[in-house]
């Protein structure tokens, strides 16, 4: 397989910001004339049930066939009636297993590139600065009658679409948002090269622009309530889209050696506080020479993957089963090991061994074979005696999975929680244990995707609609 040479990607522009932009974003993007051929193949299924495989019901036919029509304005309307961040999800949507999945074209052959063509349209309507796809109200005459006021705790792409369609319902919505930034993961984990910050500014802008709100270093739990925002604020509802943002550990020897990171704090000085742009930006970051990567999953892609681009001579993956178990898209693999990511499959890190100054110069392994299938469906690993071996390297990266923060729940009397620490709260509506408190995304699925986060919020919103108003018309 060819090699990317990654050494002629970082672009030497001298504006900082022109070049966190032309930080190595792959190039996936159609051309004109591919997304127009790509459209004509559509077979305008009456029953659409590509439609279906997407969370949030996006009319793919009816943006298909305009785009088919060179109607682009048309395409991005019909686009944006049911997604508020389409040049986002034409970016990181896992299509194959939702819209792509269904398409009846892909019975007997490649279906439709279905999120290729959104990426397409979305960018064009970038392009033109935002003013097409409109379909908000004027933000000055929220709340429009009948309509109420609603907190949405979390700018991620649960609370951006909750807050954006509820606001287009007619709601006043503010989202308070823990971090300096709105945009949750999209903002601080996934990086620039895959999904540009520029495009999450301009579709964060877009959902400000139906009469949103956001106001950031808010954090709930801390400095002010749920109970707060409903009793003394006033607030009629709340949306919780706060994610799953606190990282696991493996609880093995040595990881609270210097050069230990978790995949979310690597993740969040590269792409957030903008240390691949050092000395630009004087965020620290341990730019490692040899790094193991602990995990197999698309966030230990992507940490594996922002590593090699800060400079590690060996990026590498330590995953405890093989190739066929491994939870990340085929595509993200490939693309890593296109980049000369190493892998060492059915491998189990064992200690972390540091020098006198405790920091990180080795990583204990040993190598593992797979059993019977367990409780996941996927073979069980289990250790090879003898095996073990030392990886030499500077810095390692846990990637091993996250669960929601507490600090809401444990600040809300009545919040139910399970013992995973997801909120619990009905898979259709949101609604939670606490009256006026709806719930979604990673919150309460724990780590899953974009889309579906944004499915939830689509859900909660229309859930909180019917709620506030009931509530509204109620108190006369
Ligand atoms: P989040 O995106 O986590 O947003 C939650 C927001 O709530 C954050 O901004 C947080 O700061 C804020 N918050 C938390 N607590 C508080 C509080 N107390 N007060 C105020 N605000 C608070 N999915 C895909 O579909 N495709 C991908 O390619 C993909 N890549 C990924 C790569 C990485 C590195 C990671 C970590 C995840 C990836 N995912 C991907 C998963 C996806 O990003 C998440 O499933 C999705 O972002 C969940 O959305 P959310 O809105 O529920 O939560
Ligand atoms: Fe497919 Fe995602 Fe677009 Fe829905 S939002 S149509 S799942 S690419
Ligand atoms: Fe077009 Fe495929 Fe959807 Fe049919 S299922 S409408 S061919 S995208």
């Amino acid at each position: 397989m060819a090699k990317l040479d990654l050494n002629r990607q970082p672009m030497p522009a001298q504006d900082p910001e022109e070049r966190s932009r032309n930080f190595n974003e792959v190039a996936l993007g159609y051309r004109q004339e591919q997304a127009f051929s790509e459209a004509q193949r559509c077979l305008q299924c009456k029953n659409h049930p590509c439609t279906e495989g997407c969370p949030v019901n996006v009319d793919i036919p009816e943006f298909v066939a305009a785009l088919r029509s060179g109607d682009l304005a048309a395409a991005v309307v019909a686009l944006k009636r049911k997604n508020n961040l389409p040049a986002i999800c034409g970016r990181v949507c896992p299509q194959e297993t939702q819209c792509e999945s269904r398409c009846l074209v892909g019975k007997k052959g490649a279906p439709l590139a279905i999120g290729r063509m959104e990426r397409f349209v979305a960018d064009w309507a970038l392009a033109q600065n935002g003013k097409n796809g409109k379909g908000g109200v004027d933000p000055s005459s929220l709340p429009l009658p009948g309509c109420g006021s609603v907190a949405v705790i979390g700018a991620g792409p649960a609370g951006l679409t909750a807050a954006g369609d509820l606001a287009r319902m007619g709601h006043k919505v503010t989202v308070f948002e823990a971090l300096h930034v709105p945009g949750g993961v999209l903002s601080y984990g996934i990086p620039e090269f895959r999904l540009p910050k520029h495009v999450v500014k301009a579709e964060v802008e877009y959902v400000k622009s139906l009469g949103v709100e956001i106001l950031c270093d808010m954090v709930c739990g801390k400095a002010f309530t749920v109970d707060e925002l409903l009793e003394e604020f006033g607030y009629d509802a709340v949306f919780l889209g706060t994610g799953a943002g606190l990282p696991s550990f493996m609880g093995i020897p040595g990881e609270n050696s210097n050069g230990v990171y978790s995949a979310n704090e690597f993740l969040t000085r590269s792409n957030l506080m903008k240390a691949y742009l050092f000395p630009d930006y004087d965020t620290p970051i341990i730019r490692g020479n040899r790094v193991a990567v602990v995990g197999g999953g698309n966030v230990a892609m992507d940490s594996v993957r922002t590593a090699k681009r800060l400079g590690a001579k060996l990026a590498a993956i330590v995953y405890r089963r093989s190739l066929d178990e491994m939870p990340a898209r085929r595509e993200e693999v490939e693309h890593a090991e296109e980049e000369g990511i190493e892998f060492h499959l059915l491998t189990n890190p064992i200690r972390i061994l540091a020098d006198e100054g405790n920091w990180v110069r080795g990583l204990e392994c040993q190598k593992m074979e797979l059993g019977e299938p367990d409780a996941s469906g996927r073979r069980r690993p289990a250790p090879i005696a003898g095996s073990e071996y030392v990886l030499e390297v500077d810095t390692v990266i846990m990637a091993i999975g996250t669960s929601p923060n507490p600090l809401v729940p444990r600040s809300t009397p009545g919040l139910e929680v399970s013992r995973h620490g997801t909120v619990v709260a009905d898979p259709v509506s949101g609604k939670t244990t606490k009256e006026g408190v709806y719930a979604g995304g990673d919150a309460v699925t724990g780590a899953a995707t974009v889309i579906e986060a944004m499915g939830a919020g689509k859900r909660s919103a229309a859930a909180i609609d019917e709620y506030v108003r009931a509530k509204v018309a109620a108190l006369g």
